[in-house]
């Protein structure tokens, strides 16, 4: 390598560096928000202990609280409490039914809020966003001065929230999505708050392990066995041992341990246009035959996850669409637990789906129309970073819970409503909030 080509080489690691230094992220969660939702729009239940339960029975008598009011919290009652239980602790409080699809409303509109401060935004979770403020502040020296503008941004962006969607946020300010997250979760609710990187090590340590990310109660369980307790002990800990133990997790814990994350803010939305590859095939005359329809929907698979392939997405939702007789069409859906661009998991799914409606017995006329669709599509990156983000304990049980909640409640409408959770990150959606 010629000198000039190393000096090059070595500036722009120095670059990356600085780059990385001069990060400010912000990261937004909302205050008990399907509550605070029903609180603003009905005047009956503000100030009072409110319990939002995801439940198929029609007077909230059993299922999960996905959100209490504060009020309620006062009562001992939490998300993912049963409702029994919460019943039991507080029989006065109100108990209503989540409306999905109104929270996933408002959280468009708060999305859309952010995206006037930054066109870099995530949404994290229904009611969590991080905004990259780093481009907008570039032109402040990083350092004290950039730090106050990231504050005067998040408080503009909590005063936005108030007036245009009657909502309190807790927002915290980091220099990585990490810290962000974690100091917003300092101050609750109606929180500002801003970590330094030089205040980071001094905060960190007396921290119960599992508020970091990515260490959820099994791992807070062999953290234990370790005799890791805080994430000091865990700072502390030879990295080679937790590389060792727990190979790449172990390595980004511990990188997490001492406030570092190279995750970036991933933009969502980033998929231009593209909201879902499908195709369907209309069968002449229909047909009920079910293995016909099996080795049709391989077909359309395999024709769906190429194109897929071929323009470089990755797809968790499979859709199954079906039009029986000459009745208006129909589709079911389900998440798949990661995403793909493989014909086989696309498949099973579909497959599954199929047969579940072919025994329900509701196919009075024959099946005129199948069809398969995969959306909440993601760009393959080739080479991607692993970070901290990757190893989240995944929350779908729960959300799959939640929709299994509102398509009992529902029925087939449900998986309508369903599909608007399409813009949204189902990996680190949590309902629970
Ligand atoms: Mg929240």
């Amino acid at each position: 390598m010629t000198q000039y080509a190393a000096h090059g080489l070595l500036r722009a690691a120095d670059r990356g560096r600085r780059e990385e230094e001069g990060r400010c992220v912000l990261h937004l969660d909302m205050d008990a928000y399907f509550a605070s939702v029903e609180q603003r729009d009905v005047p009956l239940y503000r100030d009072r202990p409110l319990v939002v339960c995801h439940t198929s029975s029609d007077f909230c008598s059993h299922g999960v609280v996905a959100t209490a009011s504060y009020e309620a919290r006062r009562w001992g009652i939490k998300a993912g409490m049963s409702v029994w239980e919460a019943r039991s602790r507080c029989p006065h409080a109100c108990f209503v039914h989540a409306d999905i699809p109104k929270y996933l409303d408002n959280a468009r509109r708060l999305r859309h809020l952010c995206e006037r401060h930054s066109h870099r935004v995530e949404v994290f979770s229904i009611d969590e966003l991080f905004v990259d403020l780093t481009p907008l502040l570039r032109r402040y020296p990083p350092g004290g001065r950039r730090w106050e503008e990231a504050l005067r941004v998040g408080g503009d962006l909590k005063e936005d929230i108030r007036r245009e969607l009657g909502l309190t946020a807790s927002v915290g300010i980091g220099a990585n999505k990490l810290v962000a997250k974690m100091a917003s979760e300092f101050h609750k609710p109606d929180g500002l708050t801003l970590v330094l990187p030089e205040q980071l090590p001094d905060i960190l340590a007396p921290l119960p392990v599992d508020r970091l990310v990515g260490v959820g109660a099994r791992m807070r369980r062999h953290l234990r066995a370790m005799g890791i307790e805080t994430i000091g002990d865990l700072a502390r800990a030879p990295r080679e041992a937790l590389q060792w133990k727990f190979g790449v997790v172990g390595s980004l814990l511990w990188e997490a341990a001492h406030g570092r994350d190279a995750g970036a803010v991933a933009r969502s939305g980033e998929v231009e246009g593209m909201k879902s590859f499908g195709h369907s095939l209309s069968l002449r005359g229909g047909t009920r035959d079910l293995e016909y329809l099996e080795n049709t929907l391989l077909g359309l698979c395999d024709a769906v996850t190429r194109r897929m392939r071929r323009d470089g997405y990755l797809g968790r939702t499979v859709s199954l669409r079906l039009r029986v007789g000459y009745a208006l069409g129909y589709a079911r859906a389900r998440t798949l637990p990661e995403h793909t661009d493989l014909p086989s998991p696309v498949y099973a799914a579909a497959r599954d789906l199929l047969r579940r409606e072919a025994s329900s017995g509701l196919w009075t006329e024959p099946v005129t129309t199948v069809g398969v669709s995969v959306s909440q599509l993601r760009r393959r990156e080739e080479g991607k970073q692993v970070t901290i983000w990757d190893i989240m304990d995944p929350r779908e049980e729960r959300l799959a819970a939640a929709l299994d909640a509102i398509r009992d409640r529902y029925g087939e409408k449900a998986v309508t409503r369903a599909s608007l959770l399409g813009d949204f990150a189902l990996s680190g959606m949590n309902l629970a909030r």
